[in-house]
């Protein structure tokens, strides 16, 4: 199983269409488009990954701020 550390878990209540942060040092934008698609910035200070199955982020939050983009869904729609 997958071990890891969830800074934001957002899951079943939402749907990630971009999973991405700005990097503060270096100014890189990173996303990562797949579950396992794991990306650093240039620098190294931060990464991101889960893709658009959950928002894993790495780094001080400082370092960082987030673009994502997450749609929100109603409790009243869910199945
Ligand atoms: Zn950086």
């Amino acid at each position: 199983m997958i071990s890891i550390n969830l800074i934001f878990s957002i899951m079943m209540k939402s749907i990630i269409i971009h999973n991405r942060i700005r990097c503060r040092k270096c100014r890189d934008v990173i996303e990562s488009e797949t579950v396992h698609d794991f990306r650093f910035c240039s620098c190294g200070a931060c990464a991101v990954d889960g893709g658009k199955n959950y928002l894993r982020r790495c780094g001080y939050p400082e370092d960082w701020e987030d673009c994502s983009e997450v749609k929100w869904l109603r409790s009243e729609t869910e199945k």
